[in-house]
């Protein structure tokens, strides 16, 4: 049994990857590998997401035979694609028909609504949850695929007041994420104007949805709760603040563009955009054509629409506090410079200037982030928690806490990908590339005849089939695929009749029922 801690080793030397140290297990002959293995890997992933599906989906293909178990803390796959990307980027969420595709392998099962580590740690119901170390008995290998879950804070005071949220909150609500979904904005109703502080793609998908007519917003899969919700919204304008200037804005063209393309429904108010946007030469293609965006919009005038509402991007502002008494009634920023505007690593340094942004709905938008899974301690398993993401040597595999040399050492078998290995950073088509090369990475392992967890043991491993043994609460609670696709199949009946791709079904309760009736 392979699933204690990572034992100490001796290294032979020159016996490295990057910048880790492989296990001294990895030097045996590749030779004595392929002839004792002579089958395919039986691999658990744990997450759903977009990076757990290409992951599979490689494995399954470029390996033949390969065997893989899915666990899914929510009785819902497919991670951010469904709870995550804006409900009108219907486009964005094609990548789930691949998904579709990977999951009718007869290698490959989904266990859904199975948390990895504690209980309901994404929100399934009943709370099924299963220990890493029964993954580790049971596996040749597991890929950490459970993205970023929790979000970074600001750190400044009154931020845990009334009124101040995180965009990952909104975004999961307006999504019918089950453990979001009864969640209350009540200054929707009550405040004319909202701050989001960031200037990435997600601030920019909130500011949408504020801004966005709501008969739109109809068409899409957009929570029932969260239309009517905005129905009645007063916002009238949105602030998006950043700590940097408009060169080093997070967001893309496209995402900037759609905001544009809100007119007259939605206008910029410009008076907070540096006027002296145009340098002498750009010459680098997606800077010159942001600039051009950022003219085009400094260009368009107020709408004559009494009933238009307002954005700005408001730039070089860092948040010192919140303040209001009980609930926030706006924000207090440093007024910051930069050495070079143009310049993408160019840093803010605070002034002695500050302003104050009167708002009293206020969302916190820079960044997700991962955290250890229960078991990774006693497991030896690192975590970097200044980046937020497992400890890797950058081409999946996982480091330890143990070093050797002030070198991490790479733990056998135990591989991350996407979110919950780089960071939150990245789109789609990023954790497609991401998922590739570690899906390469263990394939190359596999075939070298690298060590992996199973290698210890007498018999091929045995997946779920033995998993099962360790879990100690309703079996019938656990959504198979078979499940997911009735679940599917009645929400995009539901959605045909009404125009829109689905109607989520949203309570756990809901979920589980739709699932489990035949
Ligand atoms: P995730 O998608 O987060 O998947 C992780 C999965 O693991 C989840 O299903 C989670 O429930 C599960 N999980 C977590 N913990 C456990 C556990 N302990 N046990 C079992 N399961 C667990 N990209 C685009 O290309 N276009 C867009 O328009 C776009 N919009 C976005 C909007 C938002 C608000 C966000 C946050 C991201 C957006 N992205 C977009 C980026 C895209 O969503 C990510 O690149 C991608 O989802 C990362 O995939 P992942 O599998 O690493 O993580």
């Amino acid at each position: 049994m392979n699933c204690g801690r990572v034992p100490q080793c001796r290294l032979r030397a020159g016996a490295t990857v990057n910048k880790f140290i492989r296990h001294p297990w990895s030097v045996i002959s590749p030779r004595y590998y392929s002839v004792v293995r002579g089958r395919s890997p039986f691999i658990a992933i744990i997450g759903s997401g977009p990076a757990g599906f290409y992951t599979a989906q490689r494995l399954m293909r470029k390996l033949s035979g390969t065997q893989i178990d899915m666990y899914e803390g929510l009785a819902a796959p497919f991670g951010l694609s469904r709870y995550g990307v804006a409900p009108d980027h219907p486009e964005v969420k094609e990548c789930e028909k691949s998904f579709e595709d990977v999951a009718k392998d007869p290698n490959f099962k989904f266990y859904g609504n199975l948390s990895v580590g504690s209980r309901g740690v994404v929100g399934g119901f009943h709370g099924c949850a299963v220990r890493l170390s029964s993954l580790l008995r049971n596996y040749d290998g597991i890929v950490f695929a459970y993205g970023s879950s929790k979000d970074r804070i600001l750190g400044v005071p009154g931020e845990d007041m009334k009124g101040v949220y995180s965009a990952r909150e909104f975004v999961a609500w307006y999504n019918s994420h089950p453990s979001f979904s009864e969640i209350d904005f009540p200054q929707l109703r009550e405040a004319e104007e909202a701050t989001i502080i960031g200037q990435g793609n997600v601030a920019l998908d909130v500011a949408r949805m504020l801004l966005t007519p709501v008969d739109e917003l109809r068409k899409t899969d957009m929570a029932d709760y969260a239309l009517e919700a905005l129905s009645r919204s007063r916002i009238r304008r949105v602030h998006l603040v950043g700590r940097r200037g408009a060169m080093q804005a997070a967001f893309t063209r496209k995402e900037l563009r759609e905001l544009q393309e809100l007119y007259p429904k939605a206008y910029l108010q410009s008076q907070h955009f540096p006027a002296d946007l145009l340098p002498p030469k750009v010459t680098d293609r997606v800077k010159k054509r942001m600039l051009q965006t950022f003219h085009a919009l400094r260009e368009m005038s107020p709408s004559a629409d009494p009933e238009a509402k307002s954005w700005s991007l408001d730039f070089l502002l860092s948040p010192t506090s919140f303040y209001g008494s009980g609930s926030v009634e706006g924000t207090a920023f440093a007024v910051n410079q930069l050495s070079d505007p143009f310049a993408d690593n160019a840093k803010a340094i605070a002034t002695d200037e500050s302003v104050k942004i009167p708002s009293q709905l206020v969302f916190r938008s820079i960044g997700y982030k991962a955290v250890p899974l229960d078991g990774f301690a006693e497991l030896n398993i690192g975590f970097d928690t200044r980046k937020g993401c497992i400890l890797n040597d950058g081409m999946g595999r996982v480091g330890s806490t143990e070093t050797l040399d002030e070198k991490p050492v790479a733990i056998p078998g135990l591989y991350c990908v996407g979110w919950a290995k780089n960071g939150p950073i990245g789109k789609i088509v990023n954790t497609f590339q991401d998922a590739n090369d570690t899906a390469e990475n263990i394939i190359a392992d596999w075939k070298s005849g690298s060590r992996f967890l199973s290698d210890s043991q007498a018999e091929p491993p045995q997946g779920m089939s033995k998993v099962q043994e360790d879990i100690d609460t309703n079996l019938s609670d656990i959504v198979s695929w078979e499940d997911w696709v009735r679940v599917d199949t009645q929400e995009r009946l539901e959605g045909q009749a009404l125009g829109k791709p689905r109607v989520k079904m949203v309570a756990h309760k809901e979920l589980s029922q739709e699932a489990k009736v035949p």
